[in-house]
Order: C-alpha cells, then sequence, then structure tokens
C-alpha cells in the first residue's frame, strides 16, 4: 500500500477547515472582477478551479459543523463557504459548472511558507482584467474576461 497523499491540499488560517485535491485545475488565474474584489476586500484573487469529483473536505466530520456559506443573489447557483472560526472564505461551488473553486492563499504551505504544489496550481493569466484596481506587469497574459474566451487586453 502507497500513502494517499493529495496533489494539493489547503486549509483556512484555524485551521478548522481542511481539504484536499486530487486532480490539477481546469483554471487556475488571478481574478480581477469586482466581485471577487468585493466578497473578498482585496483588490484581486488567485482563484483554483476543480471539477467537484477532485476535491473533498478533510476536516472532522460533520463538515457542515465547521462551515458557513453565503450565496451571492447575482449568482445564486454559487455557494461560498467559510470557517465558522476565522472567517477565511476557503471555497465555493457552482452549481451551472459543477466546479469547486478554492483561493491559491490558502494551499499548504511548507517550513518556509511557501505553497507546496505551486507548479501545479499556479496561475496561467490574469482574467477579468478590465476591472483592476491595480496594473500587473508580469508576463501572464491579460483578459477582458476568461483566459482564451474573451478579448485579450495585453
Ligand atoms: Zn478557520
Ligand atoms: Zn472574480
Amino acid at each position: 500500500m502507497t500513502d494517499h497523499v493529495p496533489l494539493l491540499q489547503g486549509s483556512c488560517f484555524c485551521q478548522a477547515v481542511s481539504y484536499a485535491i486530487s486532480t490539477p485545475p481546469v483554471l487556475s488565474a488571478y481574478c480581477h472582477c469586482s466581485n471577487c474584489q468585493r466578497l473578498t476586500s482585496c483588490p484581486f484573487i488567485h482563484t483554483v478551479h476543480f471539477d467537484v469529483s477532485a476535491f473533498t473536505w478533510t476536516h472532522p466530520e460533520p463538515h457542515e459543523s465547521q462551515l458557513d456559506f453565503y450565496d451571492n443573489p447575482l449568482k445564486p447557483y454559487k455557494r461560498r463557504f467559510r470557517c465558522k472560526t476565522c472567517g477565511v472564505g476557503i471555497a465555493s461551488y457552482n452549481s451551472h459548472t459543477n466546479r469547486v473553486s478554492i483561493w491559491g492563499a490558502t494551499l499548504g504551505r511548507n517550513e518556509e511558507r511557501k505553497i507546496v504544489g505551486w507548479d501545479i496550481a499556479k496561475p496561467t493569466a490574469h482574467i477579468f482584467y478590465g476591472t483592476r484596481m491595480l496594473d500587473v506587469n508580469d508576463s501572464l497574459s491579460k483578459w477582458e474576461g476568461y483566459e482564451s474566451k474573451s478579448e485579450r487586453l495585453d
């Protein structure tokens, strides 16, 4: 028997809520949309999407006992989960796409506080860059909406 080490794992700040992921992401990007800005109070976030089958909660059951959720009235098909103890938003589930998204900053860290599995999880683009709160001078492509599905801005 080999150990079942998940491909990626992460937790909220206080570690009362945790998750594991078994596949590479279907999307990983820095999102500059106004929903992400207003829901996180950050200028942009690192969103990482997976098929729901790749995602599992790993904190003690019943998982719901440590989780609050919020359904965005503008996107009622998208449920955002957060830790009841530290309040960190940790994942959201989109029932239209059957995908879970996590925020890259919640991924597990090594002794140097760097993300474990960064090469698997790292962003490939900046999306919804038209509503950015700051310019980013990196080498990743910039898009009006989703990567390769909208106008490229830079
Ligand atoms: Zn927490
Ligand atoms: Zn967004």
